[in-house]
């Protein structure tokens, strides 16, 4: 459906590019070059210099924005039933859905994408037990993701989910919602990921606001401190490091988890299901991804 934007093609492309691209044959040229007549200039022209020539300026490479939507293939994540028991949505698609549309956004700007994934499927297809645990599990799905974003070089990182809340009272979990961004506080460069956390929390709550929701700020969270919200697992937070025992791979770029909504909020998952407000919602990550560059002076 979407022109291949897969990290792996582009990754392939680029190896293969590399590896046997030949010189790029020059155009024939418009006008015949003036012969320039040495002899008749006035002044020598100048002796070789053992410097060379500054080159010129370049032109910086528009930012790399890494998109990573959640989960996928057999991993739905959270899910939304229907009061017969039916499931109507689940989140490994909403996460996609927004990661493309947020993607189009920021390539119709002049930024430079690439996804964890761009359709439905496990990033980590072939079930590679990366974390060398005896096993194939999400941290392996997740260092691989981490691999991904680390060897495109990505500037900066958002991931999407949704989030999902387990209980005995229905009622209540239908009526919980709200919106968690969450960054690691241990990183080298924490401080511009909680400069970008605080964008992304402040767009996500605005726009549930101007579609009639009174938004729930659940906050800007530390990854692994999953102790301050008990709703999420926080298993998907691995991405972003720091790095130890159990994580041993962390993205190497500053970013964010974002949750906008809650998967088992029935007036949040009516929302994700309408056209303009996803569109809404992915108009408000580019405007804090787009000011996240301008505070850095990209
Ligand atoms: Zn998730």
């Amino acid at each position: 459906m979407k022109e291949s934007k897969s990290l792996c093609a582009l990754l392939a492309g680029l190896l293969l590019l590399g590896a046997c691209s030949p010189a790029r044959p020059q155009p024939p040229a418009a006008t015949p070059q003036p012969i320039i007549d040495v002899a008749a200039t006035a002044t020598p022209p100048p002796a070789p210099s053992a410097t060379p020539a500054p080159s010129p300026t370049p032109t910086p490479a528009a930012p790399l924005v890494a998109l990573d939507p959640g989960h996928g293939g057999e991993d739905l994540g959270a899910r939304h039933f229907k009061r017969d028991g039916n499931m109507d949505i689940y989140e490994s698609e909403i996460n996609l859905q927004l990661a493309l549309r947020i993607g189009d956004k920021l390539e119709d700007k002049g930024l430079r994408v690439v996804y964890t994934r761009d359709g439905d499927y496990y990033p980590n297809r072939n079930k590679v037990d990366l974390n060398g645990d005896g096993e194939f599990g999400d941290r392996d799905d997740l260092i691989y993701r981490n691999r991904l974003v680390n060897q495109a070089g990505a500037d900066l990182l958002l991931s999407l989910h949704e989030n999902g809340w387990e209980h005995p009272d229905e009622e209540l979990v239908r009526a919980t919602g709200g919106t968690t961004t969450y960054y690691c506080s241990s990183r080298p460069f924490a401080d511009r990921s909680l400069a970008f956390a605080t964008l992304v929390q402040a767009q996500v709550l605005a726009t549930l606001q101007r579609f009639g929701l009174t938004p729930i700020d659940r906050g800007i969270l530390v990854a692994h401190d999953n102790e301050i919200d008990p709703t999420s697992s926080g298993t998907h937070l691995v991405m972003f490091g720091p790095v130890d025992d159990v994580i041993k791979e962390a993205s190497q770029m500053p970013g964010c988890l974002s949750e906008p909504m809650f998967m088992t909020c029935d007036a949040e998952a009516e929302l994700m299901q309408r056209d303009d407000f996803m569109d809404a919602l992915a108009d408000g990550y580019v405007n804090a991804i787009v000011a996240y560059f301008q505070e850095q002076g990209r």
